[in-house]
């Protein structure tokens, strides 16, 4: 199937309008004003959201603050019931969200099909057994107990960005309402389609209040969402300008935050690896999602002794990258999300030379037959690059890796550190002592070993440094959405005669 072919077929599986979830149903949003959302690879607008402001967060804070004592009480097996049906639902519809997210964020059906989708139904599943897990802990004194009791905060805030938007859904979703909490869910106003049908699939499953759904222009919501006095917790994905931001309103009522941040994750290539394997890695990591990933692998530093080598390899892997239709079952690489992102990554490209690296494959807009409109970018490598440049340290989020060499593992480590970011990274050796001791020396949140984007189910993900605070993706996070209680019962009984009796 194509997009060309499918278009019709698809234009039955959304709206062409949405109003804000809240309460359990679809309301008119308080502006009246709409945000198209479009079809990067084709430039069509496919839907309309409401561009909601304040009125819209209170209205959604009301119902999940109502909704909050009942869920907070229901019983474990009722909210694994639901969790589990949400997953076997979305199971069931794989191939409806897939291309929802292929058309309104240009990311290849393949993908979506099998990156996404799996990964946001195994959020739903690890999290449908968490409420048995929840328990709490009692500890015994000579003359007392001690009781550890884990509560749901309350009403959580959750603002997702437009890259991966089931996955990111169901990473906040699952585990805050494992955890017996109440959600006001902002996804991106760029791509949300997929998210907005889950919702409106999902509808019947939980009571009403327990999810709501804004949609907004994020400056608009902001504030009065994290400043509401009624909400507990804002957890975020996103960029830094935006999570400084928001830390600063979650400071007014000083409520916890979890941020999920950016990255610039090194990928290491080791003169013992398998330099084929290490290229397709470093292939895959430069062209999964457009390279529109947090966890990109995209500072690639290479032992000098082996540079001509793998450099040949992966100029070999990228050459076989299929650009083209999103829709297509054999495209590898798809549009850019929007034509801002498009003019960010043109931007680098532009950059890089300029800096003074080189341009080894790629390095320009790629136009691709049949779709004139389309946000398409050649895979792009640059060599030669120095750490200080700002194409080594900033996060591109697009098809671009920059190539590094270093002559010992001090000069690499020294390199691999040397970021504001730490969230993911890949380590390629045969030498599994070498990659035990190398990746306790990284700070970074994730390292993979002989294999990127090696996802395990209940692993954590989160950042060091400025990619972030806090882990999602396993129990940890149900830290995350629980504050525990302390009551300590005296056995003894009476009084202590302090004085006197
Ligand atoms: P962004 O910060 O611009 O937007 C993210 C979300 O925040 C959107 O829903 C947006 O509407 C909202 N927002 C923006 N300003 C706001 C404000 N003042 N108040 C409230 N909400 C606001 O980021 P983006 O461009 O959508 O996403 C790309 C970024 O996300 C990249 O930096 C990427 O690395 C990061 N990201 C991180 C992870 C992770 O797990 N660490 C995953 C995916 C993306």
């Amino acid at each position: 199937m194509t997009l060309t072919d499918s278009t019709a077929a698809a234009a039955s599986l959304y709206q062409s309008e949405y109003g804000q979830f809240i309460g359990g149903e679809w309301v008119p949003g308080a502006t009246g004003a709409t945000i198209p959302l479009r079809n990067p690879a084709t430039g069509e607008t496919l839907a309309h959201i409401q561009a909601g402001d304040a009125r819209d967060a209170t209205r959604a804070v009301d119902a999940a603050a109502a909704a909050f004592p009942a869920w907070s009480q229901s019983s474990p097996s009722e909210r694994q019931a639901i969790l589990y049906e949400i997953a076997k639902r979305l199971r069931a519809n794989v191939e409806k969200y897939a291309m929802l997210d292929t058309l309104n964020n240009g990311k290849p059906i393949m993908e979506a099909r099998y990156f996404d989708m799996p990964m946001a139904i195994e959020q739903f599943e690890i999290f449908a057994g968490a409420p048995w897990r929840l328990h709490g802990e009692s500890l015994n004194t000579p003359n007392g107990v001690g009781i550890i009791h884990r509560e749901p905060l309350g009403v959580c805030a959750q603002i997702i960005p437009w890259n991966v938007p089931m996955i990111m859904m169901a990473a906040k979703v699952a585990p805050a309402l494992a955890a017996g909490n109440t959600i006001v869910l902002k996804p991106s106003e760029i791509v949300c389609l997929s998210v907005l049908e889950f919702f409106k699939d999902m509808a019947d499953l939980l009571p009403p209040g327990v999810v709501n759904l804004v949609t907004a222009y994020g400056p608009e919501i902001g504030e009065p969402l994290v400043t509401d006095p009624r909400v507990r917790k804002v957890a975020f994905t996103g960029s830094r300008p935006t999570a400084r931001t928001l830390m600063q309103l979650a400071s007014v009522n000083i409520i916890p935050q979890t941020m999920e941040l950016g990255g610039k994750s090194a990928n290491i290539v080791c003169a013992d690896a398998d330099l084929v394997a290490a290229a397709e890695g470093v292939a895959q990591s430069m062209i999964l999602n457009k390279g529109e990933v947090c966890l990109a692998g995209s500072r690639v530093l290479v032992e000098e002794s082996v540079r001509e080598e793998f450099l040949t390899h992966l100029e070999r892997m990228l050459g076989r990258v299929t650009i083209g239709d999103p829709a297509s079952d054999t495209t590898h690489l798809g549009a850019q999300a929007s034509q801002a992102q498009m003019d960010k990554v043109m931007g680098y490209l532009e950059l890089g030379p300029a800096e003074g690296a080189e341009v080894l494959i790629g390095g320009g807009r790629k136009q691709v037959e049949g779709l004139p409109d389309g946000l398409f970018i050649e895979p792009t490598v640059f060599d030669r690059v120095d750490n200080s440049m700002r194409i080594a340290q900033e996060e591109i989020f697009g098809p671009v890796a920059t190539i590094q060499t270093w002559r010992d593992e001090d000069e690499m480590m020294r390199l691999a550190n040397d970021s504001d970011y730490g969230l993911g990274g890949g380590l390629w050796t045969r030498d599994l002592a070498r990659a035990h001791r190398l990746a306790r020396k990284l700070e970074t949140g994730t390292i993979w070993v002989n294999r990127y984007y090696n996802f395990v189910g209940n692993m954590p993900i989160g950042g060091y440094k400025q990619s972030g605070f806090g882990r999602e993706f396993s129990d940890e996070v149900l830290n995350h959405y629980t504050l525990t209680k302390s009551v300590v019962i005296d056995l003894d009984g009476g009084p202590q005669g302090t004085f006197g009796g």
